[in-house]
This record gives C-alpha cells, structure tokens and sequence, in this order.
C-alpha cells in the first residue's frame, strides 16, 4: 500500500493507523486450484454465507492458504460509473497520434424525387446521380478519414467499376472507414461536413443528419458537426446542376514517430 490506511468509527473517527507494510491490496483476476476452489464455493453456500468479497476471502474461510503475489497499478477496478469515465479518459489520451483528414465529394442532380445526404432521405424535386446512393456528405465523410490514415480514398476501396457498390447504401463506407480506423488501434474523435447547395434546405435535417452519421460512426452527437451554404448562385452549386460537400475527420491513433 502507498496510502496510509486508518480504521475509523461509524463518526468518520479515526481509531488507530495500521501498519501499511504488512497490508495489501487485492486485485482480481486470482488463481487457484479449481477443485479445491469448488468445494470451497459449495461450503460457503451450504453454510449460507455471501458476505465474501473475493474468491481469495472465501479460500481462507474454507481454510485454504491463500499468498499474495505483486499486482500491476494498471489493473485498476471498474466499480463505478467515474471509473468507467476515466479508464476511458486515460485511453484516449494514449491516443497520442492526433491527425486530421479532408475530404471533398461532389454529385449531380439527375431525375428523382428525393437525395441521400449525410446518411438522411430528403425529398427533392430531383436526385442525385452515382454509382452509389451518391451521398456526397458520406462521401465527403469517408475520404476525410482515409485522408487522416494516409490510407488512399474512397475510389481505391470502393472502385466505381465493381457492380457490387451500384446503388449501395454509403453507411457501409463510412463504418468501413471507421473500422480502418479500429483495425489500427485508434478512434475517430470528431466528425465536420460542410453542404454545399441553394435547394434542398439543408437546416432543417441537419440534426437528423447529425445523429445519423453519430450513430454510423459509433460517436456522441456533439463530436459531429454538419453547417451548410449556399454558393450565392455562382457555379455549378449556384445553377443547381449539382451538391458539393466538403469533410474534416479528427482522428487519435496509437503513438509511432512521423
Ligand atoms: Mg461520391
């Protein structure tokens, strides 16, 4: 033990200080002959006694001798909600890896009623035209992650001349992306997509473009962004002859020199 360990009264008083170098800590996982530690489990239950805290205090109550053995400080328990909350926190801050990628889709408008965007349905007077479900927000969304990893774009994964991916669902890319990520022991962190186009509106699906990509991306929603603009009627944006959609993905992976 590195603390001091006192024993106290019901009254928060202390009744004396204890020998810290003859306590110790138990952790868990612990080991033991597995008969020996069954008969021990059935004893405990014939005689109704529940109260144990460990398998080793149980071992000693059977009468087994029970040694201790040096720990690792790591090993820290999970009790409550906060130690959740901060195992979580030191992993991530392990994550010493901090990159960022861009990325930038583009589709045009065709016949059709409605247009995916940022993993949302829209109805629209028109549609969008691609080999997939031409989700330019998705798009924009895959290739800022592949940007972070130095791990080519969306084409080099998902060629446009493989049949498979005609009319498939973009969700599929981006949880591809995010499982690129995972494979290399890291975490996407932070998600922005900017939409580029006069119609639809894109203000009121926002929020719902928001928790869909959150859910995609195994992320809170407050770690997605997405913001909209029109081009003020310049460009091919601005004619309405198509959606642009621009991405930046922060991504935290293990730390290895650049
Ligand atoms: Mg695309």
């Amino acid at each position: 033990m590195t603390d001091t360990i006192k024993e106290v009264d019901a009254d928060a008083r202390v009744l004396r200080t204890l020998d810290r170098a003859r306590l110790r800590g138990i952790q868990t996982p612990q080991a033991f002959t597995f008969d020996a530690l069954l008969a021990a489990h059935r004893k405990a239950a014939a005689a109704s006694r529940d109260d144990f805290t460990d398998d080793a205090a149980l071992a000693e109550w059977a009468g087994m001798t029970v040694s201790v053995f040096e720990g690792d400080a790591d090993n820290v328990k999970l009790t409550n909600p906060e130690d959740f909350s901060r195992i979580e926190a030191r992993e991530l801050a392990a994550l010493g890896d901090v990159r960022t990628g861009n990325g930038y889709d583009v589709h045009a408008f065709a016949e059709g009623d409605h247009v995916w965007l940022g993993g949302v349905k829209i109805a629209h007077e028109r549609a969008l035209s691609g080999h997939s479900d031409a989700d330019a927000g998705l798009h924009a969304l895959v290739d800022a992650i592949l940007g972070a990893l130095a791990d080519g774009d969306i084409g080099a994964h998902f060629p446009p001349s493989d049949p498979k991916w005609k009319g498939a669902s973009s969700d599929r890319f981006l949880r591809f992306a995010v499982e690129r990520v995972r494979a290399r022991g890291g975490r996407v962190v932070h998600l922005d997509l900017t939409i580029v186009c006069e119609a639809p509106k894109i203000g009121p699906h926002r929020d719902a473009m928001r928790a869909r990509i959150a859910e995609i991306a195994g992320l809170s929603i407050d770690r997605v962004g997405v913001k909209a603009t029109t081009s003020e009627k310049l460009g091919f944006t601005g004619r309405r002859e198509g959606i642009a959609a621009f991405a930046t993905a922060t991504v935290r992976l293990p730390w290895s020199a650049p």
